[in-house]
């Protein structure tokens, strides 16, 4: 590449003024440049998180702290994740109780066991200091915002806690939202979709004042565009990929990313191997199979006593080969497809590791690289990359917290 050569060696002779947009002409190097900070925005944690069991520096999960630096993986959005189940009293008593949980655990993770290794964002601005100063970046998300109840107070306590997305939905209907995938055995009805309830519709606009992104993935189609139309800032989609791509009901079709474009906010691709390619059913009916046969009723397998582990392991292996997992070229050919329809500015990553993500070539944190070179292979430039690694999302979160900050001027 003797023109890129040339502009480098030509850049040592101009004066200092001039050297950031030289250093920009630099070759491209397997690892980001240190300007592109790296935000996967979906990583999943377990219940006993940042405990004795699960150590987040070296635990057995897709993510750790190890990983991340590894991979060149700078800051994620760890997940106050609850799963849908009966709203009864009991059902939000205790979805409550686990979201506490984890955001005690995110916390225990940056104040008392890694201080010196990773830091919690609280704003935009966060994310590209604590790098700087040689630590990773947790933000804090919701999925689920059945851990709200009824009760809108408790946003606030959410926000307190850091969260800086509240997910309004889950895997079957809740009282603020309907869900892509609703859950007849919950009692959720197939039709019509009605999108955001008149609570969800609140709690938008309360997430709109104290400065938390909305976010629409695992919302219908209607709750994705009733949250469009409600919000006063741009939302965003954690966790999402392109129908287009691959006709499936967690996947966003052509118009509502349409709407996202309009609305100015981003889709996070996601490295999820259902989502991005077509598998056939009997692949995740031999998923369900092997669950079983190894007890695992609910989370991840890494949660499994090491003999079970290894069965699991060896009957994935059979099933992988059966049925060739999704890989990074095909979570990038998803965000091709994003940024040819809505452009650059509204395309973004997540993986959704230790949450049923994972592609080949992006099994892990220690992968994230990967995924770099594949937009470089593409033909993407450093400024595309950045955008979609971060860029993009946080300039949302910014607008979001330029939102807050206008209605609590108004409203004095
Ligand atoms: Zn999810």
């Amino acid at each position: 590449m003797t023109t890129v050569r040339q502009s480098t060696l030509a850049c040592v002779a101009i004066t200092a003024a001039l050297q950031f947009g030289c250093e920009r002409a630099a070759e491209p190097t397997a690892a980001p440049a240190p300007a592109t900070i790296t935000l996967d925005t979906h990583i999943d944690i377990p219940l006993d998180y940042a405990t004795a069991a699960v150590d987040p520096l070296t635990a057995d999960l897709q993510v750790n702290l190890t990983k991340m630096a590894a991979g060149g993986l700078d800051a994620g959005f760890f997940i106050v994740f609850v799963g849908q189940t009966a709203r009864t009293d009991d059902g939000y008593a205790q979805a409550q109780a686990d979201a506490l949980k984890k955001f005690e655990a995110i916390h225990r993770m940056a104040e008392q066991l890694y201080q010196d290794r990773i830091e919690i964002a609280y704003r935009a601005a966060d994310v590209p200091r604590i790098p700087a100063s040689g630590k990773l970046v947790a933000a804090i998300g919701v999925e689920n915002g059945f851990s709200l109840g009824r009760d809108l107070e408790f946003l606030e306590r959410h926000y307190t806690l850091g969260a800086r997305y509240v997910g309004l939905v889950h895997d079957g209907d809740n009282d603020l939202a309907r869900s892509a995938r609703p859950r007849p055995q919950l009692g959720d009805p197939a039709e019509p979709d009605t999108g955001v309830s008149a609570l969800g519709a609140e709690a938008i606009a309360r997430m709109n004042r104290l400065g938390i992104m909305v976010d629409v993935s695992h919302g219908s189609k209607q709750t994705a565009l009733d949250a469009m139309r409600l919000s006063g800032a741009p939302i965003i989609a954690s966790h999402s990929s392109v129908a287009s791509v691959n006709a499936h009901p967690r996947n966003m079709d052509d118009e509502t990313l349409l709407a996202v474009k309009a609305d100015g906010g981003v889709v996070q691709i996601v490295a999820f191997d259902a989502y991005l390619k077509n598998q056939p059913e009997e692949k995740a009916a031999a998923l369900r199979t092997l669950r079983e046969s190894v007890g695992l009723t609910a989370g991840s397998p890494r949660s499994l006593p090491p003999d079970r582990r290894a069965l699991y392991d060896e009957g994935l292996r059979e099933i992988e080969a059966r049925w060739p997992a999704a890989t990074v070229a095909d979570l990038v050919d998803h965000i091709d497809y994003a940024v040819k329809l809505i452009g650059i500015d509204h395309v973004g990553l997540a993986s959704d590791f230790d949450g049923g993500g994972g592609v080949t070539g992006w099994t892990d944190a220690s992968e994230t690289a990967n995924v770099t070179a594949e937009l470089e292979a593409r033909g993407y430039s450093r400024e595309d990359i950045a955008k979609i690694w971060s860029g993009n999302l946080l300039r949302v979160w910014s607008e979001v917290e330029r939102t807050a900050a206008e209605l609590a001027t108004a409203q004095r």
